[in-house]
């Protein structure tokens, strides 16, 4: 029945295989020698198969749990150095014709206030987001054919690209819709969006079913089928995401990994990105009513394993998540980070005190973006604004490769310390400026290739002098 190949949900995502893994990571959770052999094969740091990380994630031997965590940030800094990408959500209109009982954009909703955005309405927004000094955004839409069409989204994807005010410029749309046709994931591919991100929700088809009682979501086979639609339409760089809370996480850990292997083994391609949201407390939605909410301990465990079962796949936190749990999990794995997140629709431009009530979530970091890139910066973290990989065509499998061979640093960390550049000329308070100045100068000293640095030095100064966007 299970069958990575296979493009049937329910074979690629086999429930029984979930079963067998949870029970077989439950049998040996206690078991030094198989732990011992997994994290063996984890050292190779080429990834592990979602029963060998299952395994690790049910764990409870306290020696083994710091070996999991060690490796998981030594695997981080080896792939992503010390490297955090921004970006930030962009909330188009939250019209939606489903009922996820999680999310209050869900249609039975009465209170929340409906807003769809006009094109001079994101124009606005972006320059809000630009003057912030983002460079990359994640677009996000509930789903509703009628008020947000294909047609709508590719009309606002050309209006973000379009906006250059001042230095600024987005350089990187991300999209985050609901699934949709090969025919639409073409669409978008043309017009040119970075990575596509679903998240599943939950693998358990049975508690999928019941969360989305309503609308095309409810369509499990349609939902989990998505990726490879969208990898069909030409879309390689694609994210997967749970949200965890709603079903077992050990459950969604197998479940997301299998999908992972799936992707690899039918396109040659894993996720470009896993992010790792938990649900939050929203207009008309109570945490609490889910019964598999998961604690911080845990919250860190899953991070680690996800780092350590697929090295080369980016991984993203929200400011779902407070300032204090970013700070534990950035070091686990987390290659890249929303900062000054609004939730609400036209959240950046002018919000009104009623806007937060549109919010799809409370967003528990909310601090303004020069503050996060301060903390970033303290804890030795380079901020990095780079949308290069994708601009120079190093998508899908040319920068998996790139990526599996630890080879990432000679593009990202030279384009990071100049986006970062970028940020601190147009954007940064005199405090943030200050430290990155000087973080910019050991960073630039530590590169090891003669070329590369001196080529590096160059364009900083022709930052100063006004020039933008240089990249590796
Ligand atoms: N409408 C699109 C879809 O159906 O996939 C995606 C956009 S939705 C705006 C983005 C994500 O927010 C959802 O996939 C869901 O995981 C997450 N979300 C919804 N309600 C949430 C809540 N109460 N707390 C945290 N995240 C939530």
């Amino acid at each position: 029945m299970y069958n990575p190949k296979s493009m049937e949900a329910e074979e690629f995502i086999s429930h029984e295989e979930i079963l067998e893994t949870l029970e077989y990571a439950e049998k040996n959770k206690n078991n030094a020698y198989v732990i011992d052999e997994i994290l063996a094969k984890a050292k190779l740091k080429k990834g592990l198969s979602h029963r060998e990380a299952s395994v690790l994630l049910a764990c409870e031997i306290p020696e083994k749990n710091n070996e999991i965590f060690a490796l998981a940030e030594q695997i981080k800094k080896d792939f992503y150095g010390n490297r955090i990408v921004l970006f930030a959500p962009l909330y188009l209109s939250n019209y939606c014709v489903n009922g996820c009982v999680y999310c209050p954009y869900h249609f039975k909703n009465k209170h929340i206030p409906r807003r769809k955005l006009s094109q001079e309405e994101i124009r606005n927004e972006v320059i809000a987001l630009q003057d912030m000094g983002h460079k990359r955004l994640a677009i996000e839409t509930g789903e509703d054919p009628v008020n947000n069409p294909i047609e709508y989204v590719l009309e606002s994807i050309k209006t973000i690209y379009g906006v250059k005010h001042k230095n600024g410029a987005i350089r990187r749309v991300n999209v985050n819709i609901a699934a949709t046709t090969v025919e639409n994931y073409k669409k978008l591919h043309d017009a040119g969006i970075g990575t596509y991100i679903l998240f599943q929700e939950t693998y358990h088809k049975e508690s999928y079913e019941k969360l989305h009682p309503t609308g095309p979501k409810h369509n499990y086979k349609w939902h989990t089928e998505a990726m490879d639609r969208a990898m069909q339409g030409g879309i390689d760089d694609v994210g997967l995401g749970v949200l965890y809370g709603l079903e077992s996480y050990r459950y969604e850990f197998a479940g997301l990994l299998m999908h992972a292997e799936h992707l690899e083994a039918v396109h040659g391609v894993g996720p470009h990105t896993i992010s790792v949201p938990r649900i939050k407390k929203a207009d008309d939605i109570d945490p609490e009513a889910f019964d598999n909410g998961i604690d911080d301990d845990t919250f860190a465990k899953i991070v680690a394993c996800i780092r350590i079962a697929v090295p080369y796949t980016g991984m993203i936190i929200s400011t779902r998540e407070s300032e204090e749990c970013r700070k534990q999990i950035l070091r686990l794995g987390i290659s890249q980070i929303s900062g000054g997140s609004k939730t609400s629709v036209g959240g950046y431009f002018n919000p009104m005190p009623e806007d937060e009530n549109s919010a799809q979530f409370d967003v528990s970091d909310r601090r303004p973006l020069d503050d996060v890139i301060k903390w970033l910066m303290e804890m030795g973290y380079v901020p990095s604004f780079c949308t290069a990989c994708y601009r120079s065509g190093r998508t899908g499998d040319r920068f998996m490769e790139i990526c599996k061979q630890q080879q990432i640093h000679n593009f990202c960390q030279p384009n990071a310390i100049m986006t970062l550049k970028e940020y601190l000329e147009d954007y940064a308070s005199t405090e943030t400026r200050k430290i990155g100045v000087e973080l910019i100068k050991k960073e630039v000293e530590k590169l090891d290739d003669n070329n590369i640095k001196l080529t590096v030095k160059d364009n900083l100064g022709k930052i100063e002098d006004g020039l933008r966007d240089f990249v590796f």
